[in-house]
């Protein structure tokens, strides 16, 4: 009889932990039929004590595994595009010609959408902060198609993640690996170097790329030094196929490419065209939303020649829809999770 109850509790403890869609859910299921099992295999191996043991191994254990198994879940769930995610609109305002409309997803066409990149990270939620640790992991965790960040090289040559060039009074240009190390962010993490976000991307089993800008420095050839300890960073990480570059340096950019010519590289500054840059050696153009709108051809331009387009930044639902239809392959927003909803899915 308890060797049977033993198989009954064992089968359901499998079967409920298996369905569990949250964390929370399989650590509560795991624990009380971990708890019964283990007292049921405790009795059967030692009598009353094998039961109250085998009751607390079973819970541990099995809210343990129902936990992981939860969110083991969880996390699949988020990749597929989880059906806890609901899109909220936003408040319409209107841009351009475009009037405000209730429902601007059901007017996109239902495939061949653009990829979203998170810039600075997905830095709005609570504890995290823009090119942070957290802004890094909470985009993977988005599972969108990129997350952008900004380098600068230090005086000692180290590659530090950060927007603007200088943070609480110190330039990092101008400062040493020790100097900017002890920066703190504004969600109390310290300032990252490019290895230890590298880092983290090795650890995550999905396929988020990072979008490194290698930032204008006060001179060119700090600039391309930069773009080249950023390179060497990345193949050292083996983390190439999932990084692609961005700069408003021509210098930087070319400098990339000839440090990787593989890499896909993309000019920020929205000057040129995608023929120019092209015979540069460059991959793609990203540039500014005004910039596309006054050459919108420069986007099949750019496709005929087997370049892609990238828009920044763009953070609203009329814009994301007026970029889509002009046929931009990514946008760059601030707004990533609703970005990513909006645009419904992947390409
Ligand atoms: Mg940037």
């Amino acid at each position: 009889m308890t060797m049977k109850k033993a198989f009954l509790f064992s089968l359901v403890l499998l079967v409920t932990l298996t369905g569990c869609r949250t964390t929370e859910q399989g650590a509560v299921n795991g624990a009380y039929f971990g708890s019964a099992l283990g007292s049921v295999i405790g009795s059967i191996l030692g009598g009353s004590n094998g039961h109250n043991i085998g009751s607390v191994v079973g819970v541990v254990a099995g809210g343990a595994t129902g936990a992981a198994i939860g969110h083991r879940n969880e996390r699949s769930a988020s990749r597929r595009g989880s059906t806890t995610l609901k899109y909220q609109p936003q408040e319409h305002t209107t841009v351009g010609n475009l009037a405000p409309q209730n429902n601007y997803a059901a007017t996109l066409p239902t495939e061949n959408h653009a990829l979203v990149i998170a810039h600075r990270g997905e830095w709005k939620s609570q504890g995290s902060a823009q090119n942070s640790r957290a802004s890094l992991q909470r985009a993977m965790a988005l599972d969108i198609w990129g997350t952008e960040i900004d380098v600068w090289i230090t005086q000692d040559n180290h590659v530090m993640v950060n927007h603007d060039a200088s943070y609480s009074g110190i330039t990092i240009e101008n400062a040493t690996y020790q100097e900017c190390k002890r920066l703190q962010l504004a969600n109390g993490e310290k300032m990252p170097e490019l290895s230890d976000l590298l880092k983290l991307m090795k650890r995550d089993k999905g396929n988020t790329r990072l979008v490194l800008e290698v930032k204008s420095h006060k001179d060119v050839q700090r600039s391309a030094a930069c773009a080249v300890a950023a390179v060497q960073a990345v193949k050292k990480a083996k983390l190439q196929e999932r990084t692609v570059y961005i700069s408003f340096s021509l210098e930087a950019c070319v400098a990339i490419h000839k440090a990787d010519p593989q890499a896909e590289v993309a000019y920020l500054n929205g000057d040129r065209s995608p023929m120019s840059l092209q015979k540069l050696g460059l991959t793609g153009i990203d540039y500014n939303i005004k910039a596309l709108r006054q050459h919108p051809e420069w986007v099949e331009e750019a496709h005929n020649l087997g370049m892609n387009v990238n828009v920044w930044t763009v953070d609203n639902e009329q814009e994301w829809m007026e970029m889509d239809r002009l046929g931009v392959d990514f946008i760059t927003t601030n707004e990533p999770a609703r970005c990513e909803l909006f645009l419904g899915g992947q390409k």
